[in-house]
Order: C-alpha cells, then structure tokens, then sequence
C-alpha cells in the first residue's frame, strides 16, 4: 500500500454487515408476505460478476461464503474459473448464458447455468450427455427485461422437455426484474405477476418440483420488498453498500469500497495559467494545483473534469482541468500547505466527509455499477478486516448475529 500509486480499499467487515442487512430484510419480508409459502427465509446467492463489481471477487466470495451466502453469481467460465482456481467449492451459478464451446468448462468446472431458450438446452444436453455427466440448470423466463430467457409460453415447453432429460436437471427457475425501483415500479410488478402465473401453470402441470428453487430479487427487488416472495435473492450492488438507482437512500448499508491516492506533485500557478489538455481550467487567481496519480484508466470519469472533486485532509478539492489518462489535477488554493505524498480520497470518508459513489453518479450522469466497474487494473485492492482467525459463519440461518 505504501508504494501503490492508486489504491482500493476493500473492507470486508462492512460487506458482512451489508450482507446481515439483506438477510434481516429478507427475514422480515418473508414472514410478511402471506404468498410466501416457504417456512425458510431466502438464501442468498451473492452476485459477483465483472470481478465482484471491481471490488475482487476472490476475497469478496471467500468472505462471503464464510458469512453463509448460498453460492456466488457469476457471468463468464473465466470468472468461474478464476474463483474455482481460489479453491471455492460451493455453489457458483453463471448468469446469462453460454456459447456453445463453453460447454465442456461448465461440466469441469460444475456450474450450474441459466438456460434461456431450447437451443442452450440442447447444447448442454449434448455435451452433458457425451460425459455422461450432469448438468444442474436454472431455467430462465423473459417476463419484460427482454433480454435474455423464454418468454412464457416457450418456457413452458423448455421445462418439460428439462424434465425429460437424463442429463439436465432443473436446479431452480428464474427471472430478471428490469426496473430500477423493483416492484415499487408498476413494470416490475407487471412482471413478477407474470412469472407467479407461470410458476402456477408449471405446477398445476406437475413440472416444478418443490426442491426447484425459485428466484428473482435483485438489489431493486430486495429493497422493494419483493425479497421474501421465493426461495432465494441475487443481490449484487446491494451487498456492496451501493443503492441500484438515484431512487433509493440507505441508511443501515455500508459502502465496502473506497480509492485513494497520493499528491505526487505540487504546483503553483499564476492568475490566468491553464490547466490539463485543451486548457479547459483557467486560473482566476493565483493558485495552487495538487496533482494526483490517478486517472481515466483507473477509473476516474472524464465527466468529472471542472465538475468533481476529492477530498484532502478532510476538506474538498475541486478537480480542475481535464481528467488525464494517468493524471488528476485538484486546486487546493484554499488548504492548508500540504506536502508531497499527502492522502487523496476519491471514494470513501476523510475525516467528517465523504464522497460517495452514487454522489459521483450523479455528477456524471451515470449509473454506480458503471463507475465500479471501471475502476482499473492499475489500482491496487486493498482488503480490511479479512481474517479474524475464524471461519464460523457470523451470519447464520437464523439470522445474523450483527444486525443492527
Ligand atoms: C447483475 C445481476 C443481478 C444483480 O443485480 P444488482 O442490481 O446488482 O443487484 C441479479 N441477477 C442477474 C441475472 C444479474 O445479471
């Protein structure tokens, strides 16, 4: 840490915390909905694609795993792969869906996968089969995100033939909810009523064993409400202490991620002196500029030029000029003499202050996943509170033991 340039710092602890929160809320929804027929709250299968939404997904999933989530999400067989590699055992499901050749790394690697249409099935049927192998799938229905999955009728057909299979077996089914504010948007309760009636007409055909796990709840749904309606959630961005939408204010969630960096030089400039490429920042006084070693390739969003800020000593830094590829330029005229190598927070708390993800999504007229997700190689991960000598779950199936 002393010699990165840019860092991350991960703390574990508060993705525990969070997690404990998903749990609580997922308790109390499902002893609240009378639709819920299961005497078990949901189990949590922690969403951990684009490398755990750039917060590492090998650490994330260990500690998240000992805190007794159910398995981890994930989109590709490299992700998979990777974490497979990290000597994780349990369950991983692969989001989305496959390419035919990737096949062969879903048997080796034993991942359970969503099928959206009759051709994946075959696909896997095909190559499960050629193995003698099994294959556990998570049927995928289209009620409105129109992206991925069966639309009902064609699901209909997909999970009988998946109940006729030697090979594939019908782990869970599934659907994806597209609006940001879950079901307290009328589209996404238009589309968990359609996934309810095709989970009843699969029934009545005697297609759904009560073993198949039912999901839906992403971070929108659980916040929602929506949490406690099936047997399990697939919270990603929730679990990282970040609200999915500008709709939603958390109060009891703690953001796991911040990045810092160091003044690597200091300037004095003279009124009218412009700053960064195409001298988009004018001097109108005499200045001083702190320039950090942090830019767009780490992450940084160019939209944040003359607009953002960091914080040093506690105090706001307005960024001023272009952001540069390796370079962010900060006027810190009204600080106090700071001195070279001095802390700079992009993301995360300094003293009383904070800069928050979803502050910066908004100055950028963006979306926080986005702006996670392009925090770069260059800056290092850092984890906080990882190892506490204990691999008891703290989180238990009856609750979790820090809630607050
Ligand atoms: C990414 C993803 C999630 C998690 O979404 P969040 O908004 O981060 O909670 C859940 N389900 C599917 C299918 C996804 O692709």
């Amino acid at each position: 840490m002393q010699t990165a340039r840019a860092w991350a710092e991960i703390d574990l602890d508060a993705l525990e915390h969070n997690l404990g929160r998903i749990r609580a809320r997922l308790e109390a929804d499902a002893r609240a909905d009378p639709s819920h027929t299961n005497a078990r709250p949901p189990r949590i299968l922690l969403v951990a694609k684009a490398d755990a939404y750039g917060h590492g997904a090998v650490a994330v999933a260990h500690r998240a795993l000992r805190a007794g989530v159910a398995g981890i999400a994930v989109t590709t067989c490299t992700e998979a792969l990777e974490l497979r590699r990290a000597g994780i055992q349990e369950r991983l499901l692969l989001l989305g869906t496959i390419l035919e050749e990737e096949a062969p790394t879903v048997l080796e690697l034993d991942l359970e996968v969503e099928v959206p249409s009759l051709e994946h099935f075959r696909i896997l049927e095909r190559a499960a089969g050629r193995r003698g192998r099994e294959v556990r799938v998570h049927l995928k229905i289209d009620t409105g995100m129109g992206r991925l999955g069966a639309v009902p009728d064609e699901a209909l057909e997909l999970v009988a033939a998946i109940s006729s299979s030697h090979h594939v077996t019908l782990q869970g089914v599934m659907t994806h909810v597209a609006a940001g504010r879950g079901i307290a948007d009328p589209t996404g309760r238009e589309q968990l009523s359609i996934f309810d009636h095709w989970l009843n007409q699969a029934r009545e055909r005697g297609w759904l064993a009560p073993t198949v796990e039912v999901h839906a709840g992403n971070s929108a749904c659980i916040l929602s409400g929506a949490g406690g309606r099936y047997d399990t959630v697939r919270p990603g961005i929730l679990a990282y202490g970040v609200p999915p939408g500008p709709e939603w204010e958390l109060t009891d969630y703690q953001p796991v991620l911040s990045v810092r960096t160091r003044i690597v030089a200091l300037r004095s400039l003279p009124t009218g002196a412009t700053v960064g490429y195409e001298g988009t920042f004018r001097a109108a006084r005499d200045s001083r500029i702190a320039v950090l070693p942090i830019g767009y390739d780490d992450g940084v969003d160019w939209r944040l030029a003359n607009r953002g800020y960091v914080l040093i000593r506690g105090r706001r830094a307005p960024i001023v000029g272009r952001i540069s590829m390796d370079y962010t330029t900060v006027d810190v005229t009204d600080h106090d003499p700071l001195e070279l190598g001095e802390r700079a927070t992009l993301i995360g708390e300094d003293g009383d202050a904070v800069i928050r993800i979803e502050d910066l999504a908004r100055l950028t007229e963006s979306i926080p996943h986005v702006l996670l997700c392009s925090i770069g190689k260059r800056v290092h991960r850092v984890y906080l509170g990882q190892e506490r000598g204990s691999s008891r779950p703290r989180v238990s199936a009856e609750g979790p033991s820090r809630a607050r």
